[in-house]
């Protein structure tokens, strides 16, 4: 599973953020940043769902 963001769409919620800080991060701004690059590992596979169904702005996806 690959998990894609769009920073053009990102208003800096940070419902990510609090959701999996494992996966996500926070800019100097109050923007997401993705702190994986390449395939997420098995065990952080259902947060990233978690944060892409649950960002307002549709800024995250994933892809299997
Ligand atoms: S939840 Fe979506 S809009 Fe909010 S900070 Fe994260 S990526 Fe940006």
């Amino acid at each position: 599973m690959k998990i894609n963001y769009d920073r053009a769409k990102c208003c800096g919620h940070n419902r990510c953020y609090s959701l999996a800080p494992e996966i996500w991060d926070v800019d100097d701004e109050g923007y997401a940043i993705l702190r994986l690059e390449g395939d997420i590992p098995a065990e952080l596979e259902e947060k990233a769902q978690l944060t892409a169904d649950n960002c307002p702005e549709f800024a995250i996806t994933v892809e299997a």
